[in-house]
């Protein structure tokens, strides 16, 4: 049974002075009151621009993130790349606000799409949604309630932006996912990835959606997407994740009194996630798998599932993903028994790349005083290389 407690494997690519560097960042995020403070402290500091960059670069930002452009990142691809282990860049850039911003956005990500396509260590290209338009807009336009010629031309542009993408990515052969943010916006995003679908994937999945698992209605979703590819006679790409914006949408299904689209406890979400990871494994043929988690029992059931179908350990269609700056025992670990591995690195200004630094704190803070699974890695890779066993 393949086992992830190799941390001589996981950290191989630290020094020991990123190690101690790594051990303080997660005990300092360890603590929930700290966390608490310093995101209201990081939004104030934003609001009355206030610099924090200096807070941030060297702790938070350093170890998530792979610097402010694609040329800063190379250094770490190439180091990830000694050990087997690819990276995904993605220009981090969440809630997009005006037209010449997300213009900006749009171009940088072309170049990351073209980067990606050239560089033998970069097997995906990635953006968010929320980068060429707002929330409401795309939220009006998952309603059929677009009114006015202002937010039509948002939609407008929206629509350019993924065709534009798509279409660089199908040209440079460059498989391109779309992220999934809130379950509300969500049906005009997936409606226009299912038409670049329909499109680019005539061949072989360039376009990937993305389905988090947390909701309940995915697993459906899912057998419906591939109903109407192999009508369609197209090939599906899907990145699974669980979902990172639960207690959002829990609050926002009670405020607005409608039943929540979220699992209803964690073993349900962790089933329907297996459930949704096996199903895509049995099409196969139809359906290319990213397995975006960090949940040891999820990664692991999937090499048992290509096992027992006889698939390489490298089947190109199946690819496991981590977050930069996380689970690298996982990573680090597969990649060594010759899966398809990729970190997902995000890169951008450390302004932009604030909520993804702060979700990321969030997700690494102690509950009832444990101590977190990454500190915990950490902590023995350290006593390990101190007594040289
Ligand atoms: C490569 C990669 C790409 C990603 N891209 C996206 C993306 O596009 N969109 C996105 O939303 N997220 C994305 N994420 C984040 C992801 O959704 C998860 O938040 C994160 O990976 C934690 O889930 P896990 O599978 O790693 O495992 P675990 O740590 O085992 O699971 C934690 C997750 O389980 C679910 N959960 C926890 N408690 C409960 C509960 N009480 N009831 C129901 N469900 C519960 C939540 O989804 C929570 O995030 C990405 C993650 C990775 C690794």
């Amino acid at each position: 049974m393949l086992t992830f407690e190799n941390t001589e494997i996981a950290f191989r690519y630290k020094s020991n002075s990123d190690l101690t560097r790594a051990r303080f960042l997660f005990r300092t995020i360890a603590n929930p009151t700290l966390v608490k403070f310093g995101k209201s402290l990081t939004y104030f500091a934003l609001k009355m621009h206030l610099p924090i960059a200096w807070a941030i670069k060297p702790t938070l930002y350093k170890h998530f993130v792979g610097g402010e452009t694609l040329g800063e990142c190379e250094k770490t691809v190439q180091l990830l790349s000694k050990f087997k282990v690819k990276s995904i860049l993605d220009y981090s850039v969440e809630g997009g606000k005006d037209r010449s911003s997300m213009q900006r956005t749009l171009d940088e990500t072309i170049r990351s799409v073209i980067h990606a396509a050239r560089h033998p260590n970069i097997p995906f290209a990635v953006f968010k949604p929320t980068a060429f338009a707002s929330q409401e807009v795309l939220t009006l336009a998952s309603e059929n309630a677009v009114n006015g010629e202002e937010t039509q031309k948002s939609i407008d542009f929206f629509c350019d932006c993924v065709e534009l993408l798509c279409k660089t990515a199908f040209e440079n052969d460059i498989p391109i996912m779309i992220d999934a943010e809130d379950s509300w916006y969500q049906p005009f995003v997936d409606q226009l990835v299912t038409k670049m679908m329909e499109k680019y994937n005539k061949q072989k999945a360039i376009v990937y959606n993305t389905l988090q698992m947390y909701r309940t209605d995915r697993l459906d979703y899912l057998k419906e997407a591939l109903r109407k590819a192999e009508e369609g006679n197209y090939y599906l790409g899907m990145k699974f994740v669980r979902g990172a914006y639960m207690e959002k949408e829990r609050w926002r299904a009670s405020e607005k009194g409608y039943p929540s689209p979220i699992q209803p406890d964690k073993a349900a979400t962790d089933q329907n996630y297996d459930d949704g990871i096996e199903f895509s494994v049995a099409h196969l043929d139809r359906i290319s798998i990213f397995n975006g988690s960090h949940n040891e029992v999820s990664n692991r059931l999937l090499t048992e599932q290509m096992e027992k179908l006889g698939l390489a350990r490298n089947e190109p269609k199946i690819w496991f993903s981590q977050l930069y700056g996380m689970s690298d025992h996982i990573s680090f670990n597969l990649a060594s028994e010759g899966y398809n591995v990729a970190k997902y690195m995000p890169f951008g200004p450390v302004k932009s790349v604030l909520p993804y630094l702060i979700r990321r704190a969030e997700e690494n803070t102690s509950i009832a005083g444990q101590t977190g699974r990454e500190l915990s890695l950490i902590m023995k890779e350290i006593e390990r290389r101190k007594i040289g066993k």
